[in-house]
């Protein structure tokens, strides 16, 4: 029996960072796991420009309030929700993912929690555990379900890798050369072409 992890940003919705970027005016937070491939150093550097600049969890909230889920979507989680199960694993925190979940009719999240202190400052972040998109799959495989995952980046690559069916979906140039053994996808219905082969 199979299951699907999907990753969110770049798959179901806009990347986060890139938006708060655009809506915050500092464009050197258009930095993403595309161009940062070490998760821990980029949300480091993340946290002290916020710090930098002022600002604090809610005004990024703010900003994630106003993303939209990508064209089709929703749609392409009911196609999938219909035929097997859905959990999205992301690189994504509690607080900022919630809105996201709401518009995409909340399927199961599996993602880390950001550490806020009393004045609303973003003063850390708790990862889950390390590793923790490949541990998913491993747990799931575990439980005897075969895994089916896809994501667009360097992140989700061991998630991919651990799978037995890995895709890569919209990935950049880098993530295609570095992982030729993956598929590529480029829209949900090449992927889910892919994805009918198994459910
Ligand atoms: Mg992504």
């Amino acid at each position: 029996m199979y299951v699907i992890c999907s990753d969110l940003e770049g798959v179901f919705v806009p990347e986060v960072w890139i938006n708060v970027a655009e809506k915050t005016g500092i464009s050197i937070l258009r930095k993403t796991t595309r161009d940062e491939p070490d998760y821990d150093k980029l949300m480091k550097w993340r946290i002290g420009i916020l710090k930098e600049h002022g600002l604090k969890l809610k005004d990024i909230q703010d900003v994630i309030a106003l993303i939209k889920p990508l064209e089709g979507a929703n749609e392409f989680i009911d196609w999938i929700k219909h035929r097997s199960q859905l959990i999205v694993v992301s690189d994504t925190f509690a607080q900022f993912a919630d809105p996201l979940m709401d518009q995409l009719d909340r399927p199961t999240l599996f993602c880390h929690e950001l550490v806020i202190d009393g004045e609303n400052n973003i003063v850390g972040y708790k990862i889950r555990q390390p590793d923790p998109k490949r541990k998913v799959v491993e747990a799931l495989q575990s439980l005897k379900y075969k895994v089916i995952a896809f994501g667009d980046s360097y992140n989700d690559t061991s998630m991919l890798n651990q799978a037995d069916v890995g895709i890569l979906f919209r990935p950049p140039d880098n993530v295609i050369r570095d992982f030729p053994h993956l598929p590529v996808t480029q829209n949900y219905k090449e992927l889910r072409q892919l994805l009918e082969k198994y459910i």
